[in-house]
């Protein structure tokens, strides 16, 4: 059942600004998030501040060569732009993979990069690391779908799987409050437990992601995601992997690579980009490049099956594009 709060719909930044001031209140965006933390009692708040009224945070426009998405616009509106499809299949493809068309259609890009983790003893009655405790209840208990890689005190995994196609595109997240507006490379916009168990994004008491930036795609550009999941319908990734790959005829020369649902991060895999660079992606290249993606994994009890799984996505996804 969902606790009481009270709600506002801001009908401008400003307005909501002033709202988010007060002590413990929290952004809507979607809800379709959010809600489910407050029904499940993942966290309380006295406030919900919605910005569903904020036309200013909607649209896909161009941004000098680059592309500006508003922190409003639905996962479905970015898997479906066509500039997004042309110049940043991974995202578009990475936009079509979250969750069902409802929830896509009710999410919002910026949701998705704020989301909670899906870890079964954070979103229980369990008084984990991550909700101020002093255990993480997975190290010994059920965790298949854990993470494998970054994990430190806390062995969530990241849920996104636009952010993990952002990471590859080098993309910048715009950031408002009170204060004024700073930009953080995506890179750097999400927390390991590693620097503060408890924080999921650097965003501050009163900061709202406003859009994202991407930069123009570099000549030779080619893009995809490839995401496993455990069933054919709606699933978080078991493991996934973002490619933002520049190409001289079939040599790669530059790019990132980021992989889903293995760390408590979007992960930058840079093993990987080392592997490739310079190469043609022959099977042996991808065969190594696999390699060196698992390269540091620290299976727990029930989640080894995830070392050969992103060793081998990432294999595929390098060789089909
Ligand atoms: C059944 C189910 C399956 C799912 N499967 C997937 C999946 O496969 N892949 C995947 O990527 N996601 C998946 N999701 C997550 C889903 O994509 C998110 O719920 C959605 O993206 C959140 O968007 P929202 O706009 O509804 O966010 P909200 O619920 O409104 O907010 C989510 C969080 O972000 C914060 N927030 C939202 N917008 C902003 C902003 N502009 N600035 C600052 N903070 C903000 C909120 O305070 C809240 O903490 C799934 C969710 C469900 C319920």
């Amino acid at each position: 059942m969902l606790p009481q709060f009270g709600f506002v719909r801001a009908q401008t930044l400003d307005e909501a600004f002033a709202q988010l001031d007060a002590a413990d209140t929290r952004v809507s965006a979607g809800g379709s998030d959010l809600l489910g933390c407050l029904r499940d009692g993942v966290f309380d708040c006295a406030k919900v501040v919605s910005l569903s009224r904020l036309d200013a945070l909607r649209g896909i426009a161009a941004n000098g060569g680059g592309l500006r998405i508003g922190a409003l616009a639905r996962i479905a509106e970015v898997a479906a732009n066509p500039t997004v499809n042309e110049r940043y299949a991974v995202l578009a493809q990475a936009a079509g993979a979250v969750a069902s068309p409802q929830l896509r259609n009710q999410g919002t890009i910026g949701g998705n990069l704020c989301q909670k983790p899906r870890c079964w003893y954070y979103r229980g009655e369990f008084h984990c690391k991550r909700k101020g405790g002093d255990t993480c209840y997975a190290l010994a208990g059920e965790n298949q779908f854990h993470c494998i890689l970054g994990g430190q005190g806390c062995y969530i995994v990241h849920p996104s799987d636009t952010a993990p196609a952002l990471v590859a595109l080098g993309a910048t997240v715009r950031i408002a409050s009170r204060e004024g507006t700073r930009t953080v490379p995506i890179e750097e916009f999400h927390v390991s437990p590693r620097d503060d168990v408890q924080r999921e994004t650097v965003l501050r008491a009163g900061e709202v992601v406003t859009a994202i930036d991407i930069p123009a795609p570099p000549r030779g550009l080619r893009s995809s995601y490839r995401k496993v999941r455990a069933r054919g319908s709606w699933d978080f990734a078991l493991a996934g992997v973002a490619l933002a790959l520049q190409f001289d005829g079939t040599t790669v020369t530059g790019g990132r690579v980021a992989l889903s649902g293995v760390a408590p991060v979007p992960w930058r895999a840079r093993a990987v980009e080392q592997a490739i660079m310079g190469q043609a992606l022959t099977p042996e290249v991808a065969e190594r490049a696999g390699a060196a993606a698992v390269e540091g994994a620290a299976p727990l009890k029930r989640n080894g099956y995830k070392v050969p799984l992103v060793r081998n996505v990432v294999r595929e996804a390098l060789l089909a594009i």
